[in-house]
């Protein structure tokens, strides 16, 4: 006689599987420069930028290239590397809506147009999403898959002014009230780690962002990346950085306090090596995320097992 073990019912919920049950096959997000800005940067907001931020260390487009031939060269990279059939265009260097209408339309069509691209992705600030900008993404998302990725960091006011983000959690309720409004899927951003927090601060911005009901987030461990403010304040010792199981156990605190279905996009952040400055074990990235799903393991939890908020209709078991 031959037994049936019950599938396992995985951790969380992983940004790959989602994508898998929605297109039926590998899909892969290609990164685009699209030659923006930033208001944090310009002057529009402030100057200097996020103390962390160093574009290049997070942007692998080219903004020399053309938005297609960015697509061609990264498609031509995850076909080889992974196997990857389907792709989103990832508008990720700087600030994706930090232009005029017509401009942004022509980014994000040329972007679609591009074979196997089937969607949009597109990182922004909270600051920066005007009523026009959240209508023209919701005319995309009436036809094409698309995710409006607000960055918040903190859902502290004091860690968002000492890290000069430029905006408050106000703006970032705001943005994602106007856009919810519009039915977009809405991904924000966190940092762990950041000067001054405690591993309760964290939590708690955690419990904020599980109370918006947020359809995806990711987590980023604080990494320090070369040629930035951060980087000073670290050489001078002002900084200090979690250690892999530090982190480990703050990322199941917050799968824990999520709602269940919330898709996990990211669980920790990535630098190139010749940019990172600290911490070392981010560079073998997978034994951090098995350290997590041992810590995960270890405490036999669930995304959403410690969330307190009200479950949506299709959360119910
Ligand atoms: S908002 Fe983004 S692009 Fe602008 S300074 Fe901060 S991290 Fe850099």
């Amino acid at each position: 006689m031959s037994s049936t073990s019950a599938p396992i019912k995985p951790r969380y919920v992983s940004y790959a599987t989602h994508l898998r049950q929605t297109f039926g096959c590998r899909v892969h997000k290609v990164s685009i420069d699209a030659g923006f800005t930033c208001p944090n940067r310009d002057g529009s907001v402030t100057t200097g930028g996020c103390i962390y931020c160093n574009n290049t260390s997070f942007s692998p487009g080219n903004r020399r290239l053309s938005i297609t031939e960015q697509i061609e060269t990264g498609k031509a990279f995850l076909q080889r590397r992974y196997g990857a059939k389907k792709f989103i265009a990832y508008f990720q260097a700087y600030t994706n809506t930090y232009a005029d209408i017509a401009h942004l339309q022509d980014l994000y069509d040329e972007a679609l147009a591009c074979d196997d691209i089937v969607g949009l992705s597109v990182g922004t600030r909270p600051d920066c999403v005007p009523d026009a900008v959240l209508d023209l993404l919701a005319s995309y998302a009436s036809h094409t898959y698309l995710w409006l990725e607000l960055g918040l960091e903190s859902g502290h006011d004091q860690t968002l002014a000492l890290i000069n983000r430029g905006h408050n959690v106000a703006a970032f309720d705001d943005a994602v009230s106007r856009a919810r409004l519009r039915n977009l899927n809405l991904c924000t951003h966190v940092i762990l780690g950041l000067p001054g927090e405690t591993p309760d601060d964290m939590r708690a911005t955690i419990r904020h962002i599980a109370n918006l009901c947020l359809d995806a987030i990711k987590l980023h461990h604080l990494h320090i990346v070369r040629q930035t403010v951060l980087e000073k304040m670290y050489r001078k010792g002002s900084v200090s950085l979690l250690s892999l199981d530090a982190y480990a156990a703050l990322v199941a605190d917050c799968l824990e306090l999520l709602p269940p279905d919330t898709i996990i996009m990211r669980l920790m952040g990535d630098a190139p090596r010749d940019m990172l400055v600290a911490p070392m074990w981010s560079q073998d990235k997978r034994a951090a995320l098995n350290r997590i799903e041992q810590e995960l393991e270890r405490r036999d939890i669930h995304q959403g097992s410690a969330y307190t908020g009200t479950l949506r209709p299709n959360q119910i078991p």
